[in-house]
Formats: C-alpha cells, sequence, structure tokens
C-alpha cells in the first residue's frame, strides 16, 4: 500500500480516525527515505544511509497531552514531505489512538504503568492492556531491525505534559536501572532542548520509558513539555528550543551546550498514612514546590515530617491515593 498520508489525512488525524480497525501495513519512499507504516499510530522512518544510531519518539501514551503529539506530527509530516534531512533510524509512536480520540488521559488503565510485562496481569479485553502488548511488540521487531546499533547508542524519548502545575516547566525524568549513569552527551541535550531540570529516579517502573531502558539498555527519558491543553490550544513556540534541537539530532547535527540541567535525585517517597494525613501544600498543589530547610513537608498521623537541614522539593503530589500508596516524591540536589 502506498502512502496513506496523502489524502488529506496527516499522521495524527489518520491514527485517530481510524484507532478502532487494524491497520494495513503501507511501505513507500522519497527522495531521502523508506517510510513504513508498522501499526495505528506507529511509523518507521530511515534514511537511504543511516550513518547514526537510531531514536524512538513516542507521545500520547497519555491520549489528552496533545502538545508533544501535535509536535511529533508536525515532525513526521515534515520527513513526508521531504522538508527534513534525517541521519538516522526513526520510529514515531503515537501511544494511545483511543484515548487521543476521546480527549482523556486513558480510557479505562493508564498505560504508562503497564510496560515491562505489566499488561499481561490485568483484564485481556482493555484497549491500554493491548495496546501496551502491541507497542513493546512493536519496540522489539524496530529492535531487531536495527540490531547493528549498540543498545547503549539508541536513544527514547518518551513525550508528556502535566496535570498540574509546575515550578518548572520542563524536566525530564530518567528511569532507573541498577548500575548506569547517563552518558554525558544527554543532560547537554537536554539543555539545549530548554528542559532545564532532570529528576534521576530512584526504583524500577513499568514506564513506556523504562521498558527501553530495562529491556534493551537503550537511554530514555520520559519529559514533561508543559501543561495539558485541547487539541489545537497549544502554541508550538512553547518547543522552540525543543524543536530546534530534536530536528539537529534528527539531521545529525546535534549542537549541545555546556552547562547541565539542574539534576534531583530521590531523597524520600511519602506514603499516604490514611489518617491524619496531610501534605504542606497550597491549593494548586505544583511540582517542584521548594521546602527550604527545617520545613515539614507532610504529617503522618498529626506528626510533622520532612524536615531536614537542606532545601527539598516535592513532584507528583497526589493526597488522593488510598492508603499505603505513593503521596508523593521528595527530591534533593544530586551531589
Ligand atoms: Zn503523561
Amino acid at each position: 500500500m502506498a502512502n496513506p498520508f496523502l489524502g488529506g489525512l496527516d499522521f495524527l488525524n489518520h491514527t485517530i480516525k481510524h484507532w478502532n480497525q487494524p491497520a494495513t501495513e503501507a511501505f513507500w519512499e522519497n527522495d531521502f527515505c523508506q517510510f513504513a507504516y508498522r501499526a495505528n499510530g506507529v511509523l518507521s522512518v530511515k534514511p537511504h544511509q543511516s550513518e547514526k544510531p537510531p531514536l524512538i519518539l513516542s507521545a500520547g501514551i497519555h491520549g489528552n497531552e496533545t502538545l508533544p503529539i501535535e509536535w511529533l506530527n508536525l515532525t513526521v509530516m515534515r520527513l513526508i514531505n521531504d522538508e527534513q534531512t534525517l541521519s538516522r533510524p526513526v520510529l514515531f509512536v503515537l501511544g494511545n489512538p483511543k484515548a487521543m480520540s476521546l480527549q482523556q488521559r486513558f480510557e479505562s488503565l493508564n498505560l504508562n504503568r503497564l510496560f515491562c510485562g505489566e499488561w499481561r496481569n490485568q483484564d485481556q479485553s482493555n484497549y491500554e492492556t493491548r495496546r501496551a502488548e502491541l507497542l513493546e511488540n512493536v519496540i522489539s521487531g524496530f529492535y531487531q531491525d536495527e540490531k547493528r546499533f549498540s543498545p547503549k547508542d539508541w536513544l527514547h524519548l518518551d513525550l508528556h505534559t502535566a496535570i498540574r502545575g509546575s515550578f518548572r516547566e520542563k524536566f525530564a525524568v530518567y528511569p532507573f536501572v541498577k548500575d548506569r549513569t547517563a552518558p554525558e552527551y544527554l543532560p547537554k541535550m537536554l539543555k539545549q532542548a530548554g528542559v532545564e531540570s532532570l529528576l534521576l529516579m530512584h526504583k524500577e517502573a513499568n514506564t513506556f520509558s523504562s521498558y527501553t531502558s530495562r529491556k534493551f539498555g537503550m537511554e530514555s527519558l520520559t519529559i514533561e513539555l508543559g501543561k495539558v491543553k485541547p487539541f489545537g490550544q497549544n502554541s508550538q513556540e512553547d518547543l522552540v528550543d525543543f524543536n530546534q534541537t530534536l530536528l539537529g539530532y534528527l539531521a545529525g547535527n546535534l549542537d549541545t551546550k555546556s552547562q547541565d540541567p539542574e539534576i534531583f535525585c530521590v531523597d524520600k517517597e511519602i506514603i499516604h498514612c490514611g489518617e491524619g494525613f496531610e501534605l504542606n501544600l497550597s491549593e494548586s498543589g505544583f511540582n517542584f514546590t521548594e521546602y527550604p530547610p527545617e520545613t515539614w513537608i507532610w504529617k503522618e498521623h498529626n506528626k510533622e515530617k520532612g524536615k531536614e537541614g537542606y532545601t527539598q522539593w516535592i513532584v507528583f503530589p497526589n493526597t488522593q491515593v488510598p492508603k499505603g500508596q505513593r503521596a508523593g516524591l521528595i527530591l534533593r540536589k544530586s551531589p
């Protein structure tokens, strides 16, 4: 089948319109690249001669996080329309087309908790369960195709926007894998892309970016790029630095700043204790709310907790979780 994005539907609209139909594989090429449409919302693009290691770009794992979804679509269409140079194989993934069509975060299960095989433990009739399985298979297939590159040189960027506000608008999360450290270029590339903060996680998770690093040993990041807005209400102006850096990376001429972003590590995990639990937060509950030294952060059975002799920050605060679950992560600056 020829290029399915010629009939007036771009990659994004085509993906949403056909979320419920089995995708017909399609293969075509232009002067610079070969295209393979693998599944609904999944497109691989390879330059006729690729010298550089592969990249996986995903967005819409949460269906209502529209700014990076729209950015990814524009980037795909630049390649299809011969407007962008490419030096490396790229797999583009729109994560949750059904949730995107519903303009919701997910339909019944949070897709970003189902990777690393966790989907096997869920109701197999759920859309998200089947989607996690499909995405794992698609990544494995792409990995097999490009196996000549060392996994450490691969990069997966999983793009999101946040529900709550943040005192640091753009930040990246580096999944935990035992005994590894980020290569030198990665924080510098983030800084160049306007991502000012990097958070090093402290234990393994089942997110999409955890899957590519835990299963294959790729470098990967979850990147938060701003706030959730409906389709059509975003400004790509908010991603100018990000866009410039990523288009450079696609073309193979990455220009990085010499500075690093601020680097944070997890200091504590707050667990909801049930009765007498409270977070020391304003109503808005922003990410990166700052606690100066000797400030309490939460109350456990009405007793103040979390005071330290150094500054701390909170991310992902949530007081609505059931007893025994995580109500937030406390960070400190990485030494
Ligand atoms: Zn998200």
